[in-house]
């Protein structure tokens, strides 16, 4: 690796804001500068929407703030890039030796240039052409035009010139921070985490919460959530996650409702408690992991009956997507493995044999009218333990 290199990183939609486009920047620069405190010394600014990271020490791991670089929120795609000269010897000298192995693999290679600094005496086409001929000369690759294997990026910036190698592809979606703060139901499952990442590349800050049933569930089921928490501080950044006491809440419905309700009361109780944690902490909506005819509990039937005890908006980003996607997806971001830990969840604890699927919401209140439910959620609320969880490079 070069000692020199450096980061590009380009911004997406954010650009899009027009009057906001400032404070989406200035949110997306701060979130940067965070994840890099993790990687060693770094300057990290922002010119012409670039955001450049800067290695100030020997000692700064590039690869980790490589690979940071490209869970960041709001990042459409990540270059390594070598500062150079500004002059047309400088820059060949320099992606001789930069790209080397890059021209090792590939048959045909452009340039592409950018000159932000008018001043500088060769315009974009004319660096192009230069560059793009000694290189040819040098490698005896051929340039080709329309989809050549290897695209060499050469700009020309206030200070230097900057030779790229290629760009890949970065988490997208908008800066964390910028879209609000949710609440987002986590079990152990494979949904939920692939659910809060989905709504956090919105921009949008997460508390998490979640049920827990001892003894029926473990201290490995809770470690297994906590685990799935820390690896969703990558891209979500910091996070409370609740902990909420609920053996008690389903030992009562148990004992005082048909069994057929059994999940649907249940998961009643989950939205209002997740509510009230809401409305605590300045969230504004609820987030599940629910996928439209997953199971019982989600049906549209089931789901209106359950959601018909909140008042701020539902929303589930899995709604419309298929198993393979979802575990696709938690792949990617890498939540699978954890996911499939075969701990029990609360919600499997009790699980009626014929769930209702198609419930009525007034039979569903007059069986729940037999529970003290206003004392049962505050008696849990009141015994919730938050936990902290910190950066997964901590
Ligand atoms: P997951 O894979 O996310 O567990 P699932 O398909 O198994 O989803 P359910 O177990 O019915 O479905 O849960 C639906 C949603 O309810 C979950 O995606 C999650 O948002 C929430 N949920 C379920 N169990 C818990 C729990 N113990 N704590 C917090 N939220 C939960
Ligand atoms: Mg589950």
């Amino acid at each position: 690796m070069n000692n020199n290199e450096i980061l590009l990183l380009k911004l997406g939609e954010v650009v899009l804001k027009g009057l906001n486009r400032r404070s989406f920047e200035d949110k997306l620069v701060s979130n940067v500068r965070r994840r890099m405190k993790h990687c060693g010394s770094f300057q990290v600014y922002i010119r012409q929407s670039t955001i450049y990271v800067e290695p100030q020490t020997e000692e700064c791991d590039m690869e980790a703030a490589y690979k940071a670089a490209r869970q960041i929120f709001g990042i459409v795609t990540v270059a390594r890039a070598v500062p150079c000269d500004k002059t047309m010897d400088a820059i060949v000298e320099t992606a001789k030796t930069y790209l080397a192995d890059e021209f090792a693999k590939a048959k045909t290679f452009k340039v592409e240039s950018r000159r932000a600094d008018k001043q500088f005496p060769m315009n974009s086409i004319q660096i192009s052409q230069y560059v793009g001929g000694e290189l040819a000369q040098f490698f005896h690759k051929k340039a080709e035009m329309h989809t050549p294997d290897l695209t060499v990026y050469v700009e020309i910036r206030e200070k230097h010139a900057y030779v790229h190698a290629p760009s890949v592809p970065g988490a997208g979606g908008l800066p964390i921070g910028m879209g609000g703060r949710a609440v987002s139901l986590l079990s152990g499952g494979l949904d939920s985490p692939v659910s809060s990442y989905m709504i956090a590349r919105r921009g949008v800050e997460l508390e998490m919460v979640h049920f827990v049933s001892p003894p029926y569930t473990s201290q490995q089921a809770l470690d297994k959530v906590l685990e799935l928490a820390r690896l969703l501080t990558v891209y979500c950044g910091r996070m409370i996650v609740h902990i909420i006491p609920f053996t008690e809440i389903q030992e009562e419905i148990r004992r005082q409702c048909p069994e057929e309700y059994f999940t649907l009361i249940m998961r009643r109780f989950m939205m209002r408690i997740a509510q009230a944690i809401a409305k605590d902490h300045g969230a504004k909506c609820l987030v599940t992991g629910e996928n439209l005819g997953q199971v019982a509990s989600q049906t549209m039937d089931a789901m209106a009956v359950t959601g018909a005890v909140v008042d701020i908006p539902m929303f589930h980003p899995l709604i419309g997507m298929d198993k393979e996607e979802i575990v696709t997806r938690a792949r990617k971001i890498g939540t699978l493995e954890t996911s499939i830990l075969p701990y029990e969840d609360c919600c499997t604890v009790f699980t009626p044999k014929h769930p209702k699927t198609k419930p009525v919401l007034a039979l569903v209140e007059a069986e729940e009218a037999k529970l003290d439910v206003d004392a049962l959620v505050a008696d849990a609320l009141a015994n919730t333990e938050k936990v902290a969880i910190r950066y997964y490079e901590d």
